[in-house]
């Protein structure tokens, strides 16, 4: 099973992924934890995306582009994976749709978890505080401001896209936790036949 999961920051993705990944036995493939690694090691992408992410900005879609093509290329991604918080602009899109057609991959579900704006803030803040010493470069105010301006500019396409491809399914991410997941299986049922 191969799965993308949408939403703005904070909409509890990396939640209901890691719940995914212990159901289906699939990996979660996560861009922004895979970008945060390549920082904290200082590797060539690390250094150069480390001040666009603290921004709250984007990396550049073709650097994306190349660490998840390198990914999904990997023996554990065989059974599947979960694409969380990639593709984030209708171009990672179509680089996505290119790199699967080239591997003989197809995508079976999309799912947009929908949010009230209002209520990421304080998601993310609570994150922030819970998390401590391990705050994230990318949760402050003003960087949060910038990657909900960002979601809606670049990555609420992306959405659109998905709808008309057919592969389209939104789930109402403001109910609590499991009923979250129970509809995501919901959605995943009605959509891997
Ligand atoms: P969020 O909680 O905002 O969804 P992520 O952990 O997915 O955060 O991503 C954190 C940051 O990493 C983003 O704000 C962006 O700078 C960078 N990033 C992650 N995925 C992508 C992507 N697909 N394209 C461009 N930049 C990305």
């Amino acid at each position: 099973m191969r799965l993308i999961l949408l939403g703005p920051p904070g909409a509890g993705k990396g939640t209901q992924a890691a719940r995914l990944v212990e159901r289906h036995g699939i990996v979660q493939l996560s861009t922004g934890d895979m970008l945060r690694a390549a920082v904290r090691d200082k590797t060539p992408v690390g250094l150069k995306a480390q001040d666009i992410m603290a921004r709250g900005e984007l990396v550049p879609d073709l650097v994306v582009g190349e660490i998840v093509a390198d990914r999904i290329e990997a023996a554990d991604c065989a059974r599947g994976f979960i694409l969380d918080g990639f593709p984030r602009t209708v171009a990672q899109a179509e680089i996505l749709k290119d790199l699967m057609a080239r591997k003989g991959l197809t995508l079976d579900v999309v799912i947009e978890l929908v949010v009230d704006e209002s209520a990421l803030l304080g998601r993310i803040e609570k994150r922030a505080r819970e998390s401590g010493a391990a705050v994230r470069a990318d949760d402050t105010p003003e960087a949060l401001k910038k990657r909900l301006e960002v979601y809606r500019a670049q990555t609420a396409p992306v959405s659109e896209y998905y709808r008309a491809a057919g592969l389209l399914q939104t789930v109402d991410g403001m109910l609590n936790v499991d009923e979250v997941t129970e509809r995501i299986e919901a959605a995943i049922k009605a959509s891997v036949a």
